[in-house]
């Protein structure tokens, strides 16, 4: 069962003893503005208690994630009257995480923004692929 930890900036944020920019709350999650946004209307979900990443996470809980993840999208596409949202999620310092409390970014994109989520499109191997799906299907059991 997931708790609180006490040096960490979200489990604080998320539970009122620091104060945020909070657009939403509930018992489980608050949704507040990324203090750093990468555009105006940059949202963080946050659950209330502490799951480090999203490995942690246990499936009746990360159920009620995406279900708010698309209300939070919503909500910032019609008041930024954005073009398009990303909704996205890092996982450990190579991934790009850098607060190691499970968040979820909600990002309203517009066109020509300085938003950069990209990456170099690779050629694949149709039997290195093969070889790959039968293992992560493996790993899926
Ligand atoms: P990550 O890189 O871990 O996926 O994202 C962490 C996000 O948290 C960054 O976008 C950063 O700007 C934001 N952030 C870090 N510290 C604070 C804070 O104290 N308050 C708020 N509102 N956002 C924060
Ligand atoms: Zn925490």
């Amino acid at each position: 069962m997931a708790t609180r930890k006490d040096d960490c900036i979200f489990c604080k944020i998320a539970n009122g003893d620091i104060p945020s920019n909070s657009i939403y709350e509930d018992d489980d999650f608050k949704v507040f503005l990324d203090l750093s946004p990468a555009n105006k209307g940059h949202a963080l979900i946050v659950p209330k208690v502490h799951y480090d990443n999203a490995y942690e996470m246990d499936d009746e809980f990360a159920a009620k994630v995406f279900p708010l993840a698309t209300k939070v999208a919503r909500a910032v596409k019609k008041a930024l009257n954005a073009d398009g949202v990303n909704i996205l999620q890092n996982n450990e310092e190579v991934a790009g995480q850098t607060v190691f409390h499970f968040h979820m970014h909600v990002i309203p994109r517009f066109k020509d923004d300085t938003v950069n989520v990209s990456w170099v499109q690779n050629e694949s191997n149709p039997e290195e692929q093969a070889k790959l799906a039968e293992i992560l299907k493996a790993e899926m059991k």
